[in-house]
């Protein structure tokens, strides 16, 4: 049956990867028995530029109706000027609410061949497994009251509001067992329960969950602070790290850091099942556009090709083909080929277009 990928490639070095994730689900159309149908379209600056606006109305619904939607990145200095409504990330946080992707899963994976390209020692970060789900439509990123205000003394006052409700806490929790079960079996639940009130609604929502439903697996609460630091000292303790919006922002992208490169690092955002047990869902490199090299075919693509795997696993149920492409990765870079980001002594340099070839030379 034909799935329906939609490719929003975005600014900056965003075409530039996301062309080597087409040349790759092209590869999977031809001589696997796939039948993916690419529908390309605008988001970010050049869509404003086109437009007037990040996401267009057409654009969001052709989202809603994929299978899958893969974005490469959005912004950059030329559109920095703009009002908040009109900003390129305006498009990711319209389609993360409209397609109510709640649960964003972030692997840190670090391949055993680039160990050595983190800050921490390569016996800390060899072979690290894990996988943060942040919450990602509730919190103190949309809740309200929020703005600023001007007080009566003429000074300003700034305000958000860090808000949850239990069923919000849940359904990011079950995503997080669930998973947990396919994996090591153990969920870090992290909070600040000891100085938030809805810090501790979360562990005690988590808690009763647990106790409920997903008893045959491990789970641990760990204060935030606590995880930050427990994540550069001993990061092979975890499996699955379960936290809300903020913490997440901050937990996933110094987890992704212990691995040593921006350019490697894929993610995904879910939504709920629909009552045809959909999951409508959005794949992407953490990384940005990268202006400083965009234009240059020298970008990493392996994030976003990363990214295509998590949605041949998680929306396509491809679980073998997956691995197939994740091993592909593992094996160019055993065989010493980098792009320059990711480049060490007495290895081969290779561009962002050469990169995907060897990729699709490593399927074959
Ligand atoms: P960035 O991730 O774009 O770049 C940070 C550094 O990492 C740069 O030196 C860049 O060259 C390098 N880098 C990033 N991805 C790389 C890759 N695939 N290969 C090789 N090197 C890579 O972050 P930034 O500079 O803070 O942001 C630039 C723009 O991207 C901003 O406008 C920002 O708002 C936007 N941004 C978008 C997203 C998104 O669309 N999801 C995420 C982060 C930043």
């Amino acid at each position: 049956m034909k799935k329906k990928i939609l490719i929003l490639a975005g600014d900056g070095i965003g075409p530039e990867v996301m062309n080597e994730v087409k040349k790759i689900i092209l590869w999977f159309n031809k001589n696997k028995k796939t039948d993916f149908d690419i529908t390309e379209e605008l988001a970010g600056g050049i869509s404003y530029d086109k437009h007037g606006t990040p996401l267009t109305d057409s654009v969001l619904n052709l989202a809603l109706q994929s299978d899958a939607v893969l974005l490469g990145a959005v912004g950059g200095p030329k559109w920095d000027k703009l009002e908040f409504s009109k900003k390129p990330e305006r498009a990711l946080l319209r389609l993360r609410k409209d397609l109510k992707l709640f649960a964003n899963l972030r692997p840190a994976i670090c391949f055993k061949e680039l160990s050595s390209a983190s800050t921490l020692k390569p016996e800390i970060v060899s072979d690290l497994d894990i996988m943060i789900i942040r919450e990602l439509t509730g919190g103190i990123y949309f809740g309200e009251p929020r703005g600023v205000s001007k007080l009566p003394d003429g000074s300003r006052k700034g305000v958000n509001t860090h808000v949850y409700t239990s069923d919000e806490i849940r359904r990011v929790a079950i995503t997080a067992f669930e998973l947990a079960r396919k994996r090591k079996n153990k969920v870090t639940s992290c909070e600040k329960s000891n100085v938030m009130e809805a810090g501790l609604l979360w562990r005690e929502e988590v808690e009763e969950l647990h106790k409920t439903k997903f008893k045959d697996v491990e789970l641990n609460h760990m204060l935030a602070d606590n995880c930050a630091m427990q994540l550069v000292r001993y990061p092979k303790q975890f499996d699955v790290i379960l936290t809300d919006n903020l913490f997440g922002d901050m937990l996933s992208d110094e987890a992704g850091m212990l691995t040593g490169s921006l350019g490697m690092l894929p993610s995904a955002s879910l939504s709920e099942r629909d009552k045809n047990g959909k999951v409508k869902a959005m794949y992407e490199p953490i990384h940005g556009t990268a202006p400083d090299i965009a234009g240059k075919n020298i970008a990493n693509p392996l994030a976003s090709i990363l990214s295509f795997s998590m949605a041949l696993r998680y929306s396509f149920d491809m679980p073998s083909e997956a691995t197939m492409l994740d091993d592909a990765v593992r094996e160019v870079l055993k065989d010493g080929y980098r792009t320059q980001d990711i480049m060490e002594k007495d290895r081969k340099k290779v561009s962002t277009s050469e990169m995907g070839n060897l990729v699709i030379q490593k399927l074959h």
